[in-house]
């Protein structure tokens, strides 16, 4: 009989969604009529479609596929084509960031790398987690049976949590534009992150999945964009809210060719080449119409077309941002993401707010406490919505919450 890895049996079961759904259904039992009135605020994916010119690349490499001559089996080097990571070293290079087309391997999207990346460290490493975070962080490494420590983002910080000193950890997750609370990092606060690492000779992981809705001129898209950071980070992206492609699986996850850790007999050893040598034993790329449309997607043409869908979440995000300034309710995000993330009025608790607007305006969104204790109190409305339907439940969370 095998046995299992008991890391997983240690695991906290993902009750968000389940009770979630539980409490959406249960509500429509009763109340048969509401089923079609409800508005939904809580999930994070995206609801426009592909672009244009993304469509017809992708089209077109899957005729390639089809002719003998212009057929591709198996890529060789399994982290993509050159044509992409060019694409995306070009676009790096746009917002002043240095990144070169071998640091960066193609993926089928960013919560795999977040997740598998774990697999070249050792378990040993203390990995510090902000909280409240995106679950994969956490999960991925208790799954290892690795020490999990966190660092609190909360209101006293402004959801951007600060290294501290008294603390060491080996491998350090950011998010920034984050996911729940929206808060980005600005080149001062990243800055001090970076230096940390330094001083502890850690690895930052960053996710930078939000990055194309920062509009702000300080807030970095890239941690390349800050100094240091080559020594010290590792950034994964993707291309799902940036250009809707959480059905289509694209990303890149870049490593600095000078980024090194000493084994314990004292080499020094490349982390590229470590992740190198593990995704060559357990990855085989991403399908090649795949790759043709994420390349179209940095294209000029493509940049212009995934701003429209950009911009139209952008402004469900200023409508809700708005809202909220109006009903006096504190919140983080709305500028740089898509994440509303607010304090429950009257000092409500999270599912205690979530019941209210379910049964009270049939608007459902995300109670904070489930992505960590900082969440206790807060709540996420995200802006991937239908425009009229934002609009809608808006009206209805302020005449509920103004009588
Ligand atoms: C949506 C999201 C991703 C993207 O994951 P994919 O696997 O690329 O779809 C990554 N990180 C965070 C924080 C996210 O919210």
């Amino acid at each position: 009989m095998p046995q299992i890895n008991e890391n997983y049996l240690k695991l906290e079961k993902n009750y968000l969604f389940i009770n979630i759904a539980k409490k959406i259904n249960a509500y429509i039992e009763e109340n048969p009529e509401k089923k079609s009135n409800i508005i939904r605020m809580g999930i994070g994916d995206v609801t426009l479609p592909i672009a244009p010119c993304v469509v017809e690349a992708v089209k077109k490499g899957a005729e390639e596929m089809g002719v003998k001559e212009t057929f591709k089996g198996y890529e060789d080097s399994g982290t993509g084509y050159d044509f992409l990571k060019e694409a995306v070293a070009g676009y790096y290079k746009s917002f002043g960031a240095d990144v070169k087309p071998e640091e960066i391997r193609i993926s089928d999207g960013a919560k795999s790398d977040c997740g598998n990346i774990v697999d070249i460290f050792g378990d040993d490493n203390v990995v510090l987690i902000t909280d409240p975070a995106y679950p994969v962080y956490v999960d991925s490494n208790l799954m290892n049976g690795r020490k999990v420590i966190y660092a609190d983002s909360s209101e006293a910080n402004g959801f951007c949590a600060e290294p501290d000193y008294n603390v060491h950890a080996d491998l350090i997750y950011l998010c920034s534009p984050n996911n729940p609370t929206g808060a980005a990092f600005n080149t001062a606060q990243l800055k001090a992150w970076i230096d940390y690492a330094i001083a502890n000779k850690a690895i930052i992981i960053y996710d930078a999945a939000y990055e194309a809705f920062i509009t702000q001129d300080d807030i970095p898209r890239s941690i390349f964009q800050v100094e240091g950071a080559r020594q010290c980070a590792i950034e994964i992206c993707s291309l799902s809210k940036t250009a809707g492609f959480t059905g289509m699986r694209c990303g890149y996850t870049v490593i600095p060719n000078e980024l090194e850790v000493e084994a314990s007999d004292g080499t020094k050893v490349s982390i590229a080449q470590l992740w190198g040598r593990r995704q060559g034993s357990k990855f085989n790329g991403v399908s090649y119409p795949v790759q043709c449309g994420a390349a179209a997607v940095f294209s000029e043409e493509g940049r212009e077309q995934i701003k429209v869908n950009l911009e139209y979440y952008k402004e469900n995000a200023r409508i809700i941002a708005s809202t909220m300034d109006k009903l006096g309710i504190s919140y983080t995000g709305g500028i740089n993401s898509p994440y509303i993330w607010l304090k429950c009025p009257n000092g409500m608790g999270s599912w205690e707010f979530f019941d209210l607007l379910l049964k009270e305006a049939n608007v459902v969104g995300t109670p904070g406490e489930g992505f960590g204790k900082n969440g206790k109190g807060y709540f996420r409305l995200t802006s991937f919505g239908d425009r009229d339907a934002t609009i809608e439940a808006m009206a209805r969370i302020e005449k509920l919450l103004s009588k």
